[in-house]
């Protein structure tokens, strides 16, 4: 019965699936980051394990690579590096590793490292995980809204492709920042009150208070 929808429900990282994800949830959030625009600066001039799901978002080492020299790649055996990949990741002087993860090794959530399922140890000072998103937009299906990747896609006020669904946040295309998310809140909440303005005629004046 709604007239209006403002879907602000955001999205979640996918994170190692690894089989102890307490093991993770040590770490992420800490020193094991998941946002570069946001902990870029956290990962500066340190020794950085990217872990990442597939060739695209295997691309995160490019950007990471202005912070810092010091980067490899972990496709944890989730997906080929083809030869186009490979050849920039090694111009730049990036590792690969291809052995999937065991466990995060640290402690006190700061990571120090990972324990591969051969065995080797291979120390780290942070982690940057870029495997994709969980959209928390599966009520939206049966609109059938428009989408750039899993973003819903915008007007400048924040209306998808219906007219009467407004998307705030994580979950249109744009910059994943809290401040993003308020202000988008704030544009939709705007065009939601001209729309229902412009639909109802203004208020009718007290005639006892008009000067003649
Ligand atoms: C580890 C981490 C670090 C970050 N660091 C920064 C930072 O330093 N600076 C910065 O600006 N941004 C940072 N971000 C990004 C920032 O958190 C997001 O851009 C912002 O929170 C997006 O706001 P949102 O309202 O779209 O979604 P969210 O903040 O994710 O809020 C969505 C809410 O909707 C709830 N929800 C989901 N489904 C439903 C449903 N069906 N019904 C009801 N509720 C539902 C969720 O539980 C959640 O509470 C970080 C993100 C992460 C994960």
């Amino acid at each position: 019965r709604a007239k209006y929808l403002i879907a602000a429900s955001g999205i979640i990282d996918y994170l190692p699936a690894l089989e102890n994800m307490r093991n993770v949830y040590d770490y992420a959030g800490y020193n094991l980051h998941v946002c570069l625009i946001c902990d870029g600066y956290e990962m500066a001039d340190k020794n950085v394990g990217v872990f990442a799901s597939t060739a695209g978002n295997a691309e995160v080492v490019f950007p990471l690579g202005w912070f810092t020299s010091e980067i490899t790649l972990f496709t944890q055996g989730l997906f080929e590096v083809n030869d186009e990949l490979g050849q920039k990741i090694q111009q730049q002087g990036y590792q690969i590793i291809e052995t999937p993860v065991e466990q995060f090794l640290g402690e006190d959530h700061q990571m120090t490292g990972v324990e591969l399922t051969d065995g080797r140890v291979i120390e780290l000072e942070a982690g940057l995980i870029s495997m994709g998103s969980k959209y928390h937009a599966q009520y939206l299906d049966t609109f059938d809204l428009e989408k750039k990747g899993g973003n819903l896609v915008t007007d400048k006020m924040a209306r998808t492709s219906h007219p009467r669904i407004f998307a705030i946040g994580d979950l249109k295309v744009g910059l994943n920042q809290v401040v993003i998310a308020a202000a988008d809140g704030a544009l939709a909440a705007t065009q939601i009150w001209r729309d229902i303005r412009r639909s109802q005629p203004p208020k009718a004046a007290n005639t006892d208070r008009v000067l003649r």
